[in-house]
């Protein structure tokens, strides 16, 4: 069984209280790590990642994405600089274009975004439906992400399409679509907002995926009050996402039910609108994920270090918070527990920065600070060099 040595680590962000921070080496064998430790104490090993003195974080946790859709919207994003608002309606432009987009090709955007997030250190990553909208292109979207990940979730209830009422189409989202759709999806999950469905159609439709198995997620108060945390909590979902309007009994409920707060502060970036109040949840003891939202509308970005940087500068986080939301946190989302830290057993997945601590990642926003990256014990970015 081939081994790799990853040595002359300066500093190491393994979220394992046995290891050490500085002056440390860590060995991944079998695609999982297997002893980390001093560096005068590493045992021998058949291959060596020289980490040249920087930082090593496990592999980013990317919990939120919707990297599958045709088209993009990069003329609604010139408008919305020009000072027209965000509205969920948007999405509909990107469902037209998805399903005049094969199947293959779909496939192949998808694994490109999915590279390009490998690049940055994204060694697990979740992927939603929901710009297909129609029995046939959710199950195509759901096909389209199996390359990608395992963790796919079926967003069915995104918006109402034209030309159907919502009791029709959320009936049609909790029957037909779920039963089609379960086998190819781990996930379910609803846009829980004015514009697109309300609590109950939200309800109707998770519930129908728990019945199926599904893990839930919610898309909950993202653009103004409402009651998808609360509804989340209710369900004792694995996340409600966006989280940006919370009001103290919601940060309370999410804690209670053990919900995971999603937050996705690129989508805020990319939409200039308030950021989620994540020093509130945090303090009151809600574990809280940092996710990309990846999508052709308000968050064409496939970057953790950016959303770290961002939720350094504008959500309060530490650096070493933000690093935990984006590792630990996401895999908690996942319920995934073998990933988003560096302790024995964990996945071999890892990020070595040509940089001496996380804190870089916010320092030199914008900075391709990510060396090398390893998934399932193998190098597959080294320096320029991307495999
Ligand atoms: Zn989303």
């Amino acid at each position: 069984m081939s081994s790799l040595l990853v040595d002359r680590i300066g500093r190491l962000v393994s979220h394992d209280d046995e290891a050490p921070v500085s002056d440390a080496a860590l060995v991944v064998s079998g695609g999982r790590v297997v002893w980390s430790g001093s560096r005068r104490q590493a045992p021998p090993c058949d291959r060596l990642l020289d980490a040249d003195g920087g930082c090593v974080l496990p592999g980013f946790v990317d919990s939120h994405t919707h990297l599958v859709f045709g088209g993009d919207r990069a003329q609604e994003f010139e408008d919305r600089l020009a000072g027209i608002a965000y509205t969920a309606g948007g999405i509909r432009s990107t469902v037209a274009a998805t399903r005049a987009t094969t199947t293959a090709e779909l496939a192949a955007r998808a694994a490109r975004l999915a590279a390009e997030a490998l690049r940055s250190g994204t060694t697990t990553l979740e992927v939603k439906s929901g710009y297909g909208l129609t029995v046939e292109d959710e199950l195509r979207c759901l096909q389209a992400a199996a390359a990608v990940t395992v963790h796919r979730t079926l967003l069915g209830a995104h918006v109402l399409p034209d030309g159907t009422s919502a009791e029709d189409y959320v009936a049609l989202v909790a029957g037909p679509m779920t039963e089609a759709c379960a086998g190819e999806a781990t996930g379910v999950d609803a846009f829980c907002e004015t514009g697109a469905f309300d609590a109950e159609q939200c309800r109707t439709v998770l519930t129908a995926g728990v019945d199926r198995g599904l893990s839930v997620h919610v898309h909950a108060n993202q653009l103004g009050p409402g009651p998808g945390a609360q509804l989340a909590a209710s369900l004792a979902a694995a996340s409600a996402d966006h989280c940006t309007h919370l009001t103290d009994d919601d940060v309370t409920a999410l804690r209670d039910a053990d919900v995971t707060a999603v937050l996705v502060p690129a989508a805020e970036f990319s939409t200039r609108s308030a950021y989620a109040p994540a020093r509130r949840l945090l303090d009151a003891g809600v574990v809280v994920a940092l996710a990309t939202d990846c999508n052709p509308g308000t968050s064409f970005t496939t970057s953790m270090p950016f959303v770290i940087a961002l939720a350094c500068r504008e959500l309060g986080l530490s650096p070493a918070e933000a690093v935990e939301a984006a590792t630990l946190g996401g895999a908690t989302a996942l319920r995934q527990g073998d990933v988003g830290h560096l302790r024995p057993g964990a996945r071999g997945d890892l990020v070595v920065l040509a940089a001496p601590s996380e804190g870089w990642l916010a320092y030199r926003p914008g900075v391709d600070l990510v060396r090398s990256v390893v998934r399932n014990g193998e190098v597959v970015r080294n320096g320029e060099v991307v495999r």
